[in-house]
């Protein structure tokens, strides 16, 4: 059985097709990647999969069970945690504080939100931040918090929406390190990123798409050979 299943998946934004007859299947304790050029349709996909948009037709089936349509906090109870392209933390609160935010999505209970913030935020690395406001944070530590968000909230499977974007070489390869973590802890990851480097180092299967449509699947040496995804990256002139 498949952890995650997204069969036949279309939604149009107008006359604007921005999933067309999507179709993956992530197994439990994978890292599966979505690679694609900007606008095709990625952070979209997410959406649909996390419950803040609806699609058209088609079905998101998760642990067994059809979630096609259900809002974020019911899917966050059913453990889907997502992190967000852009990220908004709340900047005049402490990295803790935020942390037990994401985790008041799983407890009402004050202390209990607390407890796991503590430990969420020592697991990426923000233990010496932890008092720090969130916006007195640099770029990799606001992606370190973004994730601690959604890992707040214990999900069997978590989202990550180009968390690498905007990190230096030698923090992708600290960031590379932490989803392994994850993964090893026993998450399941589906992951949209840019950085080549890191889908080669860290995915097992990759889903290409362009213009809502799947163009190639296969392993990151696979689809990063195939001619149609060669072409389809022609003139993305946002990343390397
Ligand atoms: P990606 O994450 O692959 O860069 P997106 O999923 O963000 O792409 O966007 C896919 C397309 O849908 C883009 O053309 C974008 O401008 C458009 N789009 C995204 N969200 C909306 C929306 N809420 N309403 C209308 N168009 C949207
Ligand atoms: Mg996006």
């Amino acid at each position: 059985m498949y952890l995650l299943e997204v069969k036949d998946l279309n939604k149009k934004f107008g006359g604007l097709v921005v999933s067309k007859d999507i179709n993956l299947q992530v197994q439990e304790g994978q890292i599966y990647g979505i690679i694609g050029p900007n606008g095709a349709g990625k952070s979209t996909l997410f959406n649909q999969i996390s419950g803040y948009i609806k699609p058209d037709s088609g079905n998101v089936i998760f642990n067994g069970k059809d979630i096609t349509g259900l809002p974020p906090h019911k899917l966050c109870l059913e453990g889907i945690g997502r992190t967000f392209q852009i990220v908004k933390p709340f900047g005049n609160k402490t990295v803790l504080y935020n942390v037990a935010v994401g985790a008041f999505a799983r407890t009402n209970n004050r202390k209990e939100a607390f407890e796991i913030a503590e430990q969420v935020v020592k697991q990426v690395g923000l233990e010496s931040k932890r008092d720090f406001l969130a916006k007195n944070l640099t770029i990799v530590d606001r992606k370190r918090l973004e994730i601690a968000k959604a890992l707040a909230t214990k999900p069997k499977l978590l989202l990550l929406d180009e968390v690498l974007a905007g990190l230096t070489p030698s923090e992708v390869d600290e960031a590379i390190l932490l989803i392994k973590e994850l993964r090893d802890s026993g998450i399941t990851i589906l992951m949209i990123e840019h950085v080549m480097r890191a889908v080669m180092a860290l995915c097992e299967y990759v889903l290409v798409i362009s213009y809502g449509t799947e163009i190639s699947r296969g392993t990151p040496e696979e689809v990063t050979q195939d001619p149609n995804v060669i072409t389809a990256y022609l003139g993305d002139d946002d990343d390397a």
